[in-house]
């Protein structure tokens, strides 16, 4: 018979190699878990139970929000708040930081997430997510912004769950990424995919084309060079893949490699990109480089990034360790 490992098994025996771990952080994690399993039962009852469709409203982003958006982030709230393991959260959904009710402790993590991302997607039945960051505070003080404006390679746990055919976990705590697969029966994370790596080659790429006449040159050339296949430079064919769901790309790319580009592009100058760097990119890419890939602005590693506002927009390009390096270099040698 296989070996079932669940999710909580295999955090405490990686706690029991940590000498500085605490079991706070599995407790943390517990409760992210559980707030996502409330969220794969809403996703997968969608209209049976009303929920799919739009809530009439606008989040700080200016994105039309999705009666789920609202439910998700309640539902994340409302399970971390109360525990005494966190102390401040941040979400996509919310302009400000959210903060601890003042009859509960406050524990030694900060949690930021988007919590259903991809959720333009939710009313055609396509797969969405939630994404999590974790980060290290000092214990019983009320965070201020400063303390979570930190750049992402302090995060001490990423993670997305993908509501699929399958509900699945993605984490990592620096050590490699692990993937669970939901059990529904038994209602536990079962450990799937042990040290995903994402291969340094690939043949497939994934950028959303309708936005190619407002790319910056470095990006324009290798698309170009891609798209001429075989009869251009790299003398090979390459295949398109875009998802539009964040989650379902990097999952993709986790599994069999490619690169994903949402780079910087000229419409509006003061929008540097069209992701998140707090809870999108910096948790993707401390799960893209803990998998072996890399993660960039195309200009700056993502997790070397200062941020300057918890709702900051970055470029992002991220996938096999040998096409980033690639495009990367474009950069640097049309920035010269
Ligand atoms: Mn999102
Ligand atoms: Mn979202």
């Amino acid at each position: 018979m296989r070996e079932h490992i669940t999710l909580t098994q295999f955090i405490i025996e990686r706690q029991r190699t940590m000498p500085a771990a605490s079991g706070s952080f599995t407790l943390l994690l517990n409760d992210i878990v559980t707030a996502c399993k409330r969220i794969a039962h809403l996703v997968n009852r969608g209209d049976l139970i009303g929920v799919l469709g739009s809530a009439g409203t606008q989040n700080i982003q200016g994105d039309v929000q999705k009666k789920l958006d609202i439910i998700t982030h309640d539902i994340m709230v409302s399970a971390l708040g109360w525990s005494g393991h966190v102390s401040g959260m941040a979400s996509e959904e919310a302009e400000a930081l959210i903060p601890v009710s003042g009859q509960y402790a406050k524990g030694q993590y900060l949690v930021l997430f988007d919590p259903l991302d991809g959720s333009s997607n939710i009313d055609i039945n396509l797969t969405v997510g939630t994404i999590f960051s974790i980060l290290r505070c000092s214990e019983g003080a009320e965070p201020e912004l400063k303390d979570f404006l930190r750049p992402g390679r302090e995060q001490v746990c990423a993670g997305f769950v993908l509501y699929g055919p399958s509900t699945l976990l993605v984490l990592t705590t620096g050590n490699g990424v692990d993937a669970f697969t939901l059990d529904q029966d038994i209602g536990e994370f079962i450990l799937t995919h042990r040290n995903l790596r994402i291969p340094d080659e690939t043949s497939e790429f994934a950028i959303n084309m309708s936005n190619q006449r407002f790319w910056e040159a470095p990006v324009k050339r290798y698309v170009d060079e891609c798209v001429a296949g075989s009869d251009g430079p790299r003398g090979r064919n390459f295949n398109m893949r875009w998802i539009a769901s964040l989650v379902a790309d990097v999952y993709r790319i986790l599994n069999r490699g490619g690169v994903f580009l949402y780079p910087y592009d000229v419409r509006d100058s003061s929008r540097a990109g069209r992701l998140r760097l707090m809870y999108e990119a910096n948790p993707m890419a401390f799960i893209v480089e803990q998998a072996g890939g890399l993660c960039s602005s195309g200009r700056q590693r993502i997790m070397d990034i200062e941020p300057g506002d918890i709702h900051q927009r970055v470029p992002l390009i991220f996938g096999s360790r040998n096409e980033v390096e690639r495009i990367v270099n474009y950069y640097a040698s049309a920035d010269d």
